[in-house]
Protein backbone atom coordinates (compact mmCIF):
# COMPACT_ATOMS: atom_id res chain seq x y z
CA UNK A 1 0.00 0.00 0.00
CA UNK A 2 1.32 3.40 -0.67
CA UNK A 3 2.02 5.71 2.11
CA UNK A 4 -1.20 8.38 2.81
CA UNK A 5 -1.00 11.08 4.88
CA UNK A 6 -3.32 11.14 7.93
CA UNK A 7 -3.64 14.16 9.67
CA UNK A 8 -5.69 13.05 12.60
CA UNK A 9 -6.15 9.60 13.56
CA UNK A 10 -7.59 7.55 16.92
CA UNK A 11 -5.34 4.62 18.19
CA UNK A 12 -7.25 1.91 19.89
CA UNK A 13 -5.06 -0.28 22.52
CA UNK A 14 -6.01 -2.71 24.58
CA UNK A 15 -5.24 -2.81 28.15
CA UNK A 16 -3.47 -6.07 27.67
CA UNK A 17 -0.77 -4.04 25.98
CA UNK A 18 -0.02 -1.96 29.04
CA UNK A 19 0.97 -5.68 30.93
CA UNK A 20 4.15 -6.13 28.72
CA UNK A 21 5.15 -9.50 29.50
CA UNK A 22 3.18 -9.19 33.12
CA UNK A 23 0.31 -11.66 33.47
CA UNK A 24 -1.72 -8.98 35.19
CA UNK A 25 -1.76 -5.32 35.75
CA UNK A 26 0.72 -2.30 34.44
CA UNK A 27 4.31 -2.76 33.69
CA UNK A 28 5.34 0.91 33.98
CA UNK A 29 8.77 -0.05 31.64
CA UNK A 30 6.73 -1.32 28.72
CA UNK A 31 4.49 1.86 29.39
CA UNK A 32 7.31 3.62 28.32
CA UNK A 33 8.09 2.33 25.40
CA UNK A 34 5.39 2.55 24.26
CA UNK A 35 4.74 6.17 25.37
CA UNK A 36 8.15 6.64 23.00
CA UNK A 37 6.51 4.83 20.17
CA UNK A 38 3.51 7.37 20.50
CA UNK A 39 5.90 10.80 20.72
CA UNK A 40 7.39 9.45 17.35
CA UNK A 41 4.22 8.54 15.92
CA UNK A 42 3.53 12.51 16.55
CA UNK A 43 6.57 13.77 14.92
CA UNK A 44 5.15 15.77 11.51
CA UNK A 45 2.32 16.72 13.34
CA UNK A 46 -0.17 14.18 13.26
CA UNK A 47 -3.11 14.86 15.71
CA UNK A 48 -3.72 12.12 17.97
CA UNK A 49 -6.29 10.21 19.86
CA UNK A 50 -6.17 7.58 22.36
CA UNK A 51 -8.54 5.05 23.56
CA UNK A 52 -7.76 2.48 26.39
CA UNK A 53 -9.04 -0.61 27.09
CA UNK A 54 -9.45 -2.10 30.91
CA UNK A 55 -9.25 -5.54 30.31
CA UNK A 56 -5.52 -5.98 31.98
CA UNK A 57 -7.69 -5.19 35.33
CA UNK A 58 -11.34 -5.63 34.72
CA UNK A 59 -13.11 -7.12 32.40
CA UNK A 60 -17.57 -7.18 33.41
CA UNK A 61 -18.46 -9.83 31.33
CA UNK A 62 -15.88 -12.21 33.19
CA UNK A 63 -16.67 -10.86 36.75
CA UNK A 64 -20.63 -11.48 35.64
CA UNK A 65 -19.58 -15.04 34.99
CA UNK A 66 -18.09 -14.95 38.10
CA UNK A 67 -21.73 -13.71 39.98
CA UNK A 68 -21.09 -10.04 39.84
CA UNK A 69 -23.91 -7.79 38.36
CA UNK A 70 -23.21 -7.24 35.02
CA UNK A 71 -23.72 -3.36 35.35
CA UNK A 72 -21.42 -3.43 38.25
CA UNK A 73 -18.53 -4.90 36.67
CA UNK A 74 -18.94 -2.90 33.72
CA UNK A 75 -18.53 0.52 35.38
CA UNK A 76 -15.54 -1.13 37.62
CA UNK A 77 -14.19 -2.10 33.86
CA UNK A 78 -14.72 1.56 32.97
CA UNK A 79 -12.67 2.60 36.46
CA UNK A 80 -10.17 0.22 35.02
CA UNK A 81 -9.83 2.24 32.05
CA UNK A 82 -8.95 5.40 33.86
CA UNK A 83 -6.61 3.83 35.54
CA UNK A 84 -4.82 2.82 32.79
CA UNK A 85 -5.28 5.94 31.19
CA UNK A 86 -3.64 7.95 33.55
CA UNK A 87 -0.50 5.28 33.54
CA UNK A 88 -0.08 6.12 29.80
CA UNK A 89 -0.35 10.19 30.65
CA UNK A 90 2.08 9.78 32.78
CA UNK A 91 5.11 8.08 31.10
CA UNK A 92 4.04 10.51 27.88
CA UNK A 93 4.42 13.32 30.43
CA UNK A 94 7.62 11.73 31.05
CA UNK A 95 8.37 11.58 27.55
CA UNK A 96 7.50 15.63 26.56
CA UNK A 97 4.54 15.21 25.18
CA UNK A 98 1.54 17.01 26.58
CA UNK A 99 -1.55 14.82 27.36
CA UNK A 100 -4.94 15.52 28.51
CA UNK A 101 -7.39 12.67 29.41
CA UNK A 102 -11.01 12.96 29.61
CA UNK A 103 -13.42 10.79 31.11
CA UNK A 104 -16.70 9.66 29.77
CA UNK A 105 -17.50 9.26 33.65
CA UNK A 106 -17.13 12.84 35.07
CA UNK A 107 -14.67 12.84 37.97
CA UNK A 108 -13.63 15.99 38.52
CA UNK A 109 -10.32 15.61 40.59
CA UNK A 110 -8.75 12.96 38.34
CA UNK A 111 -9.29 13.85 34.94
CA UNK A 112 -10.77 16.14 32.48
CA UNK A 113 -14.79 14.72 31.61
CA UNK A 114 -15.43 13.98 27.91
CA UNK A 115 -15.93 17.41 25.85
CA UNK A 116 -16.05 17.43 22.66
CA UNK A 117 -15.17 20.71 21.86
CA UNK A 118 -12.53 21.09 24.83
CA UNK A 119 -10.96 17.94 22.97
CA UNK A 120 -11.04 19.03 19.65
CA UNK A 121 -8.83 22.30 21.22
CA UNK A 122 -6.54 20.33 23.11
CA UNK A 123 -5.84 18.25 19.67
CA UNK A 124 -5.52 21.51 17.83
CA UNK A 125 -2.68 22.98 20.02
CA UNK A 126 -0.67 19.67 19.82
CA UNK A 127 -1.88 17.51 22.68
CA UNK A 128 -2.57 14.08 23.01
CA UNK A 129 -5.62 12.89 24.41
CA UNK A 130 -6.47 9.78 25.95
CA UNK A 131 -10.16 9.18 26.22
CA UNK A 132 -10.87 7.55 29.15
CA UNK A 133 -14.02 5.10 30.35
CA UNK A 134 -15.20 3.88 27.19
CA UNK A 135 -18.39 5.28 26.11
CA UNK A 136 -19.78 5.79 30.12
CA UNK A 137 -22.43 2.97 29.61
CA UNK A 138 -22.31 -0.42 31.04
CA UNK A 139 -22.81 -3.33 28.23
CA UNK A 140 -20.62 -1.77 26.01
CA UNK A 141 -16.56 -2.07 24.99
CA UNK A 142 -13.86 0.16 24.72
CA UNK A 143 -13.85 -0.90 21.20
CA UNK A 144 -17.30 0.51 20.61
CA UNK A 145 -15.87 3.77 22.46
CA UNK A 146 -13.12 4.02 20.47
CA UNK A 147 -15.56 3.66 17.42
CA UNK A 148 -17.58 6.71 18.73
CA UNK A 149 -14.97 9.17 19.57
CA UNK A 150 -13.60 8.28 16.15
CA UNK A 151 -16.87 9.81 14.55
CA UNK A 152 -16.94 12.53 17.03
CA UNK A 153 -13.73 13.60 16.61
CA UNK A 154 -13.19 13.22 12.87
CA UNK A 155 -10.59 10.89 12.65
CA UNK A 156 -9.51 9.94 9.35
CA UNK A 157 -8.37 6.16 10.48
CA UNK A 158 -9.07 3.90 13.79
CA UNK A 159 -5.46 2.40 14.60
CA UNK A 160 -6.23 -0.74 16.59
CA UNK A 161 -3.12 -1.78 18.55
CA UNK A 162 -3.11 -5.45 19.52
CA UNK A 163 -0.63 -8.48 20.12
CA UNK A 164 -1.73 -10.15 16.56
CA UNK A 165 -0.67 -8.50 13.36
CA UNK A 166 -3.89 -8.00 11.65
CA UNK A 167 -7.41 -10.05 10.61
CA UNK A 168 -6.89 -13.45 10.23
CA UNK A 169 -9.44 -16.26 8.21
CA UNK A 170 -9.27 -18.32 11.58
CA UNK A 171 -7.57 -18.01 14.80
CA UNK A 172 -3.70 -17.70 13.92
CA UNK A 173 -2.90 -18.93 17.79
CA UNK A 174 -5.18 -22.36 17.40
CA UNK A 175 -4.51 -22.70 13.55
CA UNK A 176 -0.73 -21.97 12.06
CA UNK A 177 -1.68 -21.65 8.69
CA UNK A 178 -3.85 -19.12 8.74
CA UNK A 179 -4.40 -16.57 6.49
CA UNK A 180 -3.45 -12.67 7.10
CA UNK A 181 -5.88 -10.51 4.87
CA UNK A 182 -4.22 -7.48 3.26
CA UNK A 183 -7.20 -5.78 2.55
CA UNK A 184 -10.96 -6.75 3.56
CA UNK A 185 -14.23 -4.73 4.03
CA UNK A 186 -16.45 -4.03 7.07
CA UNK A 187 -19.21 -6.61 5.78
CA UNK A 188 -17.02 -9.57 5.52
CA UNK A 189 -15.11 -8.94 8.64
CA UNK A 190 -19.30 -8.89 9.98
CA UNK A 191 -20.95 -11.49 7.92
CA UNK A 192 -17.95 -14.34 8.49
CA UNK A 193 -17.62 -12.73 12.35
CA UNK A 194 -14.06 -12.61 12.01
CA UNK A 195 -12.53 -11.38 15.64
CA UNK A 196 -11.31 -7.40 14.66
CA UNK A 197 -13.64 -5.89 16.88
CA UNK A 198 -16.87 -6.26 18.13
CA UNK A 199 -19.85 -5.68 15.76
CA UNK A 200 -21.41 -2.72 17.12
CA UNK A 201 -17.68 -1.03 16.69
CA UNK A 202 -17.08 -2.61 13.20
CA UNK A 203 -20.59 -1.16 12.46
CA UNK A 204 -20.15 2.26 13.44
CA UNK A 205 -16.94 2.62 11.41
CA UNK A 206 -18.73 1.29 8.73
CA UNK A 207 -21.51 3.67 8.90
CA UNK A 208 -19.01 6.78 9.46
CA UNK A 209 -16.03 5.53 6.82
CA UNK A 210 -13.47 5.20 9.04
CA UNK A 211 -11.08 2.75 7.91
CA UNK A 212 -9.84 0.52 10.45
CA UNK A 213 -6.10 -0.66 10.34
CA UNK A 214 -5.56 -3.34 12.76
CA UNK A 215 -2.07 -3.70 13.70
CA UNK A 216 0.77 -5.60 16.02
CA UNK A 217 1.22 -2.66 18.51
CA UNK A 218 4.13 -5.44 20.66
CA UNK A 219 6.36 -4.90 17.27
CA UNK A 220 8.80 -1.96 17.98
CA UNK A 221 8.45 0.59 16.04
CA UNK A 222 5.71 -1.25 14.28
CA UNK A 223 3.53 2.16 15.00
CA UNK A 224 5.68 4.37 12.99
CA UNK A 225 6.01 2.42 9.86
CA UNK A 226 2.20 1.72 9.74
CA UNK A 227 1.19 5.04 9.66
CA UNK A 228 3.63 5.45 7.21
CA UNK A 229 1.89 2.34 5.31
CA UNK A 230 4.90 0.28 5.32
CA UNK A 231 5.00 -2.62 8.16
CA UNK A 232 2.39 -5.80 8.53
CA UNK A 233 -1.61 -4.77 9.29
CA UNK A 234 -4.50 -5.74 7.95
CA UNK A 235 -6.98 -2.07 6.13
CA UNK A 236 -10.61 -3.24 6.98
CA UNK A 237 -12.71 -0.23 4.68
CA UNK A 238 -15.25 0.13 2.54
CA UNK A 239 -13.65 -1.41 -0.67
CA UNK A 240 -15.09 -5.72 -1.23
CA UNK A 241 -12.65 -7.63 -0.80
N1 LIG B 1 -16.78 -1.13 29.57
C1 LIG B 1 -18.12 -0.75 29.56
N2 LIG B 1 -18.54 0.21 28.68
C2 LIG B 1 -17.71 0.80 27.79
C3 LIG B 1 -16.34 0.40 27.78
C4 LIG B 1 -15.90 -0.56 28.66
O1 LIG B 1 -18.90 -1.26 30.34
O2 LIG B 1 -18.15 1.68 27.01
C5 LIG B 1 -16.27 -2.10 30.57
C6 LIG B 1 -16.55 -3.56 30.22
O3 LIG B 1 -16.84 -4.26 31.42
C7 LIG B 1 -15.21 -4.04 29.67
C8 LIG B 1 -14.24 -3.27 30.52
O4 LIG B 1 -14.88 -2.00 30.72
O5 LIG B 1 -15.03 -5.42 29.82
C9 LIG B 1 -12.87 -3.08 29.93
O6 LIG B 1 -12.96 -2.67 28.58
P1 LIG B 1 -12.55 -3.63 27.34
O7 LIG B 1 -12.93 -5.04 27.66
O8 LIG B 1 -13.12 -3.03 26.12
O9 LIG B 1 -10.98 -3.48 27.37
P2 LIG B 1 -9.86 -4.12 26.41
O10 LIG B 1 -10.33 -5.47 25.96
O11 LIG B 1 -9.69 -3.20 25.25
O12 LIG B 1 -8.63 -4.17 27.27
Amino acid sequence: MSARTYKRILLKLSGEVLMGSQPFGIDPLYVSRLAEEIKAARQGGLQLCVVIGGGNIFRGMAAAARGLDRTTGDYMGMLATVMNALALQNALERAGVDTRVQSAIPMASVCEPYIRRRAERHLEKGRVVIFAAGTGNPFFTTDTGAALRAAEMNCDALFKGTSVDGVYDRDPKLFPHATRFEEISFDQVLSENLKVMDATAVALCRENEIPIVVFSIREEGNLVRVLAGEGTRTMVNSTPA
